[in-house]
């Protein structure tokens, strides 16, 4: 093939994952209505469990609806302006300003914020740079990811959306931030602790990207795509021996290897509550009904989640 004509069919190919992601998220926006306000059957609640999902879906689309496309189809190589020498670099428009002041005080209120803040804040080695901007308004991502020749991770963007603090992600992939949601018990928790939440979340996924291996992820980065292409086009078969290779390469099927990441996110954003909530009371409220998103959904994850409620100061563990 011409190289014109390789770049042809890449754009085809980029085109269809693109519309076929967007229509899958149409259908199932209305499912995570129905999955955060009302549990359903247990026969309907199967239905969105991430399994079932990559039958209906080569991409994880619940993950797309917080994290926004870009979170997909993002190169994660980002360029470092020469002017960068390390810490914290904060891109907000002045309009965004008082709101991003509160959410960031939110999460400085406790020590893992705190201590992750300045763990970054005095890196001279690594520039995070923390955006606000009105795409995916209730929404965060983190990308431009960018390595060393040594294969250290040196830079990253964590991305906000400018009304960080509503929207309650599906319980799916966000065990913890869905945990927020706002009933009879938890209306008084504000919206800065729910964004507070969320800027953790993408906290996590910086530090578990700066802890894991950078030729795999990039290696993930470049196949995921690939590997969508394939499923999408061959009946959505994951028997399929092309599908099987990829997967084995990458360390699992993109639905796999995407909530392995999210669970990451959301153990630091359980960090994040257990601190903030130092009273049993909201705590176990809270912790009680992870354990119910996380025994539904990622059963297999349970001891990440585990972990943390058992390194809760007052020793009390809740249901777990
Ligand atoms: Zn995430």
């Amino acid at each position: 093939m011409t190289q014109m004509g390789q770049q042809r069919q890449q754009q085809l190919s980029r085109f269809a994952f693109i519309a076929v992601l967007l229509t899958s998220l149409l259908f199932l926006f209305s499912a995570i209505g129905r999955t955060a306000h009302e549990p359903g059957t247990p026969r309907e609640r199967a239905r969105d469990t991430p399994r079932t999902l990559l039958n209906s879906a080569a991409i994880p689309s619940l993950i797309v609806a917080y994290h926004g496309v870009a979170a997909i189809t993002s190169k994660h190589v980002g360029k470092i302006p020469a002017s960068d020498r390390g810490g914290i670099r904060e891109e907000v428009p002045k309009k965004y300003q008082a709101r991003y002041r509160q959410w960031k005080e939110e999460f400085l209120s406790t020590d893992t914020g705190r201590l992750q803040w300045a763990s970054y804040q005095s890196n001279e080695n690594f520039t995070l740079t923390v955006v606000v901007t009105r795409d995916n308004p209730e929404g965060g991502t983190t990308g431009n990811y960018k390595w060393n020749e040594a294969g250290k991770l040196v830079a990253a963007t964590i991305t906000l959306g400018c009304r960080l603090d509503a929207g309650v992600p599906n319980p799916v992939y966000f065990p913890v931030m869905n945990s927020l949601l706002p009933t009879a018990s938890t209306h008084e928790i504000e919206g800065e602790t729910l964004a507070a939440a969320k800027l953790a979340h993408e906290f996590g996924h910086v530090n578990r990207t700066a802890k894991g291996d950078s030729v795999l992820y990039q290696l993930q980065s470049q196949l995921m795509p690939q590997y969508n292409s394939i499923f999408l086009s061959n009946g959505r078969d994951t028997s399929d021996p092309r599908l099987i290779e990829i997967a084995q390469k990458m360390g699992g099927t993109p639905v796999e290897v995407w909530e392995d990441r999210e669970y990451w996110g959301e153990t630091n954003a359980m960090l994040y509550l257990r601190d903030r909530f130092v009273e049993d009371g909201m705590r176990c409220l809270l912790f009680n009904r992870i354990k119910h998103s996380v025994d539904l959904y990622a059963p297999s994850y349970e001891e990440r989640f585990l972990n943390i409620a058992q390194s809760a100061p007052t020793g009390r563990h809740c249901a777990w």
